[in-house]
């Protein structure tokens, strides 16, 4: 059994679960782009797309390629597509298909940005796959074209997401106890 972290009130999604999911998703991901006869280049925003990337791609059985990149909004900005990059791609992705990995979707900000990015590089086309999604905190039309799991609206760590930088490494999603955020 997973040992439950001291600072975990609730798991949400258990490793058991989020496997599972991956197993799913790969399956669905590599039978769709099998189909349309296309070999996507996997990208994931840094950092918290690490472990689901690493999971996901284990169940994907077409060939794929895989690159990072990190970025950040520019300070008191919110203008679409405006957005710093902290570490670019190593490729050029000229008329590539690109499935972009995230973590979670929360108000759609982070995905607008990095799409508007990507297909600015001249991609051919972006689809989106990520493990979380809360729709309810939605305030721009973004959408992922796979999702692993729609959550309420929590603040979640585990599996990437973290909290000041702590709880990436938890192989589950779950809620911190309340005086963790005082
Ligand atoms: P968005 O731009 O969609 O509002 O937010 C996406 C980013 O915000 C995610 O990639 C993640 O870094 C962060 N984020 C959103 N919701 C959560 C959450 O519940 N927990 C954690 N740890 N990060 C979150």
């Amino acid at each position: 059994m997973t040992q439950i972290h001291k600072d975990i009130k609730r798991v949400f999604v258990d490793e058991a679960s989020i496997i599972a999911r991956s197993k799913e998703l790969g399956k669905q991901i590599s039978e769709d782009y099998d189909r349309e006869g296309k070999n996507p280049l996997l990208v994931a925003v840094l950092k918290g797309s690490i472990p689901f990337m690493a999971e996901l791609m284990k169940h994907i059985t077409i060939d794929v390629e895989m690159d990072f990149m990190a970025v950040s909004s520019y300070e008191g900005t919110r203008s679409i597509g405006d957005v710093k990059i902290l570490k670019d791609l190593d490729r050029s992705i000229k008329g590539l298909d690109i499935l972009l990995v995230e973590d979670i979707v929360d108000t759609g900000r982070t995905i607008d940005q990095v799409v508007q990015l990507l297909m600015n590089k001249g991609a051919r086309e972006v689809k989106i796959v990520s493990l979380l999604d809360k729709p309810s905190r939605r305030v721009l039309e973004m959408n992922a074209d796979y999702i692993g799991f729609t959550i309420e609206d929590a603040f979640v760590v585990g599996f990437g997401l973290d909290f000041n930088e702590k709880y990436r490494n938890l192989p589950y999603i779950g809620v911190l106890k309340d005086e963790l955020y005082q």
